[in-house]
């Protein structure tokens, strides 16, 4: 940015003139008169270092009369070009969040909320395919094996709610939920003490248990147990993420897509500057970073660190309900949404009920294979054979388990542990940067409290009510770099 700044600068206001001979260039200029800031649309006739000679008129408002004849102090002389970048002439966003799926998209709703100046870049179209946050339905459930993650989801079903009210349209869909698998299995031994420890109202159902509650529909093995309880529901994502946007839209935050953000660099003691790879830059007292699969290459091109996350594409696939049952496995009714560990070596299993495509189920396999989210090779699927036979057994042949009707692509950014990452960057950055990212194919269901969380962060310096010590940046400390 060109800086005039002098306290000598002189402005001769000649509004009056007709003719222009020469038009140098057309500016937005930002000067201080007493001591308030003016923003001139300006067509500049002649500059020198002492002299600006413009005709022009204020950007907004009007000068008041008394001070049309003043000394102006030109504060900053910027291009057209510049002056494009923050939609806002030469400003400051409190927070600049890199990232639009829903966990961008939720921080930016939540900063802007509060009052704060908040910038939202997308590298895509916003509402894009190619992450990890659209399509048609994401399961919210209150049964995790790690005790942590109760609170965020309690405090999720509140916020979704509160959203959901504010844009007046549906994105949460109640439903029951049930986890299956093997007696033992330890993640269902911890699912059921995390149920008592949080005083969670559940059922531990046997096979016979299990049959009379779904007759003819849900079976398992006669070693498995069943968890049922009350907290389950739906999610729509991309209409979440249209909702999220759209409220932060709404609080004034300025929201840009096709804005892939290529290094974000510290601004002296004010903050960090963002650069665009179309050559814009935006100054941010803070940055938020919810890149998805990509916050490997973002977070090691800005501060060299190698976070241990690796991108999965993975599918989920909709079955065919056989004709007359359909209702049977409808939202709304008592069809749960539900999971299913298989045990050693086995698939983990998880599907809705039918909502959005009348008459099929989505089922799908937690998981899937590495890549670079820059090179999808678009792939047919994980482990979809095991997905079949587990199909067919489960749903007692009223599933068709021949082949799924529908098949969607979507990415995963796995951690080692499947924890999230939510902290800040360190390093030169301090905490000025905050990451949000790992969110290893559960996150959905929390972004509303990981958009506060990561708000608090980054302008707070601390988040309220969480303990994000699970999600440090540091428990990987195979990482000589971190
Ligand atoms: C098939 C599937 C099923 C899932 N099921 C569930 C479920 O049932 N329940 C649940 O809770 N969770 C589920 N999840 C997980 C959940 O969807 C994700 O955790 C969540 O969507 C992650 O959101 P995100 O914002 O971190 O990533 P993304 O949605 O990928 O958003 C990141 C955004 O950053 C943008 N970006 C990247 N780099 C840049 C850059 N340099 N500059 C600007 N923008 C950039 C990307 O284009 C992208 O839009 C599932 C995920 C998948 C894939």
């Amino acid at each position: 940015m060109k800086n005039f700044t002098s306290s000598n600068t002189i402005l001769k206001r000649k509004s009056s003139l007709i003719s222009i001979k020469k038009k140098i260039s057309h500016q937005l200029v930002e000067c201080q008169l007493e001591h308030h800031k003016y923003l001139f649309s300006l067509i500049i006739l002649s500059l020198t270092k002492q002299q600006l000679i413009f005709t022009g008129r204020l950007k907004a408002g009007s000068l008041p009369h008394s001070l049309k004849h003043s000394r102006l102090h030109l504060l900053t002389l910027k291009s057209d070009k510049e002056n494009m970048q923050s939609g806002r002439g030469n400003e400051v966003f409190d927070v600049i969040i890199v990232g639009g799926g829903v966990m961008g998209s939720a921080t930016a709703y939540h900063a802007a909320k509060r009052g704060l100046r908040t910038l939202l870049l997308e590298q895509f179209d916003f509402l894009h395919h190619r992450g990890s946050s659209h399509g048609e339905s994401r399961t919210i459930r209150a049964t995790y094996p790690q005790h942590h993650y109760y609170p965020l989801v309690m405090e999720s079903y509140t916020l979704w709610q509160q959203a959901q009210a504010q844009i007046g349209y549906t994105v949460y869909f109640p439903a029951h939920h049930l986890d299956i698998g093997p007696a033992q299995d330890p993640i269902l031994r911890a699912v059921i003490d995390n149920c008592r420890r949080h005083a969670m109202p559940h059922e531990v159902l046997n096979r016979r248990q299990l049959a009379s509650k779904f007759p003819g529909r849900i079976d398992m093995p006669d070693d498995w147990i069943g968890i049922f309880n009350r907290l389950g529901g739906i999610i729509k994502p991309t209409k979440a993420v249209a909702m999220f946007q759209s409220l932060a839209h709404k609080y004034g935050a300025v929201l840009k897509d096709k804005a892939e953000v290529i290094d974000v660099k510290k601004d002296g003691e004010n903050g960090v500057v963002v650069f665009t790879s179309n050559g814009e830059s935006y100054r941010g007292r803070k940055c938020v970073v919810t890149v998805g699969a990509w916050v490997n290459k973002l977070v090691k091109k800005v501060s060299g660190v190698e976070l241990p996350i690796q991108p999965l594409e993975t599918h989920v696939f909709y079955w065919r309900v056989k004709e007359g049952h359909e209702g049977d496995f409808a939202v709304g009714g008592d069809f749960p949404t539900f999971a299913s560990c298989t045990g050693e070596g086995g698939i983990y299993v998880y599907g809705t009920p039918s909502l959005e495509f009348p008459g099929l189920v989505k089922v799908a396999v937690h998981g899937g294979n590495p890549v670079d989210p820059d090179k999808r090779p678009w792939g047919s699927g994980y482990r979809v054979q095991d997905l079949k036979k587990w199909i067919q057994q489960t749903f007692m042949g009223l599933v068709d388990s021949s082949e799924p009707v529908v098949k969607q692509a979507c990415m995963y950014s796995m951690t080692p542990d499947e924890d999230f990452i939510v902290d800040f960057l360190g390093g030169e950055f301090g905490k000025d940067v905050v990451v949000g990212g790992g969110f290893s194919g559960h996150g959905f269901k929390m972004a509303p409290v990981i958009g506060r969380v990561l708000t608090e962060l980054a302008i707070d310096g601390v988040a309220s009510g969480v303990d994000i010590k699970p999600f440090r940046i540091s428990r990987f400390s195979m990482n000589s770099r971190i």
